[in-house]
């Protein structure tokens, strides 16, 4: 039986099974914790005699009483009837249309119900006339391209990527539905991919990131087939695009479970595969690799505190131990420190970005941490005042605290530096905005000779 094949009876047994229902008495989900747009959008859509749920990652944060990021609403409303109830709707998106709710402070998201592509596998093999893409569609290995078709409310939530994430709570009479395992995985602390991982995590090997980062963020275990599969494909994650990698660095990175993240991607193989040079560096080397557990565990530390990292300053922090022994290497070959850190910094986000693609703002910014670092160290610098109000002073002066509570060194300029900025008005310091944009040059317009004139 190919997997396929036994992954579609799988589904169809799920399908087949009675979704479990909890009342509202027996689960621990108060509206208060509900956003009120969000609260409000789903009674109007229950009002107009449509099926309105919340969905996703903030049912099982409101399970387990957690703050959810955002909240997930899925209807059997089609987006054009989504559109007419909702004076602030816009709908977005080419192949599958998503209504996007505007309010004063915030954007809804409004989903209909979809069905993944192994629910409708026939259309996959359906002729497709010409000029029509079709519905689903797949590539030689397995990775999903397109998938784009209303489906039922089980169907919606079975083609989500993990148990925990695919429980409802339905806005008519308050309940919370699992249409699989769900709710004992919560209790158990599983990450449990829905169906076989081998197939969820061909599909869309980002899943393989996202289990990372519930089990780091919800300090829970991958279930232990699921993480063997993981293992074994996890070279296979430099398939996803690489914006959309980035875009899973910070999540994975920046919201307080840095630490048991790395740890993670490091014996997964993922590591490996998204950051080639780096997991090199690291080798068996435990004395660099307590390096950045240190780092990493220092930012969720302060996350504990309400304070996230820039993207940039993350990212000095995890290449910076790296960046500057390569550097310092090669500096011993004669080449000025400045310009080998520079040419090093360039070198490698080169490298990187074939995987992860790194914004340009952002690796500026990154290089400015590292270089400015020698003008930092100097007791007394030269025109401190000066350096203060560059952009990126705060985060490289983060940076020099992260290093010298590693090593112990540099006490006296991160002295001189604290004394510096107790005296100094905080006007002075922020007096650039860090995200100015440069004024743009006006083009003059060159007024053509007008010939025969
Ligand atoms: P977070 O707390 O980080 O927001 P989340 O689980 O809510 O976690 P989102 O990225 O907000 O994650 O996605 C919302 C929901 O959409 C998920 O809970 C899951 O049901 C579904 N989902 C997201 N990404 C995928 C994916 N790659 N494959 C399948 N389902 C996905
Ligand atoms: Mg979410």
């Amino acid at each position: 039986m190919t997997r396929n094949l036994a992954f579609s009876i799988w589904c169809a047994m799920l399908q087949a099974m009675q979704p479990i229902i909890i009342p509202r008495k027996e689960h621990r989900i108060s509206r208060k914790k509900v956003n009120r747009n969000v609260l409000r959008t789903l009674y109007r859509l229950r009002d107009n005699g449509f099926i309105a749920y919340l969905i996703g990652g903030c049912v099982r944060d409101l399970l387990l009483e957690r703050t959810p990021k955002d909240f997930d609403i899925a209807t059997d409303a089609r987006p054009g009837q989504i559109k007419r109830l909702f004076s602030n709707c816009r709908l977005v998106g080419r192949r599958f249309r998503l209504a996007h709710l505007h309010f004063a402070d915030e954007i809804l998201e409004v989903s209909t119900f979809r069905a993944d592509a192994l629910s409708d596998e026939s259309d996959m093999e359906r002729p497709v006339p010409n000029n029509h893409k079709p519905r689903h569609l797949k590539d030689d290995s397995g990775m999903v391209l397109r998938d784009n078709v209303f489906g039922t409310p089980e169907q919606d939530a079975l083609r989500r990527d993990f148990t925990i994430n695919a429980l409802a709570y339905n806005i008519s009479d308050y309940s919370v539905i699992d249409y699989s395992t769900g709710l004992g995985d919560l209790r158990e602390g599983l990450i449990r991919p829905i169906g076989d991982p081998y197939i969820r995590f061909t599909e869309d090997p980002v899943r393989m990131l996202r289990a990372v980062r519930f089990a780091a963020s919800h300090n829970f275990v991958i279930e232990p087939a699921a993480w063997e599969t993981l293992c074994n494909l996890s070279s296979t994650i430099s398939r996803a695009s690489p914006g959309r990698l980035y875009e899973e660095m910070l999540k994975l990175f920046l919201f307080g479970a840095a630490r048991p993240a790395f740890g993670l991607l490091h014996i997964s193989g993922l590591l490996a595969a998204l950051f080639p040079g780096l997991s090199k560096w690291f080798g068996g080397n435990t004395h660099r690799l307590n390096i950045m557990n240190t780092n990493l565990g220092h930012f969720d530390q302060r996350y504990q505190m309400g304070i996230s990292p820039s993207p940039s300053l993350f990212f000095a922090a995890f290449f910076g131990p790296l960046l500057e022994e390569t550097a310092l290497a090669s500096h011993r070959d004669g080449i000025p420190s400045r310009l080998t850190r520079d040419a090093v910094c360039t070198e490698f986000i080169e490298e990187c970005s074939r995987t992860v693609s790194i914004p340009g703002r952002v690796v500026s910014q990154l290089r400015s941490i590292l270089t400015m670092q020698h003008l930092l160290h100097r007791v007394p610098p030269r025109r401190p005042s000066v350096i203060v109000k560059r952009p990126e002073f705060t985060d490289a002066l983060a940076y020099m605290h992260l290093e010298g509570e590693l090593k112990g060194e540099k006490r006296s300029a991160l002295a001189w530096w604290d004394a510096f900025l107790s005296e100094t008005p905080s006007s002075i310091i922020t007096e650039t905005p860090t995200d100015e944009a440069p004024a743009k040059r006006r083009r003059r317009r060159k007024r053509r000779a007008i010939r025969g004139t």
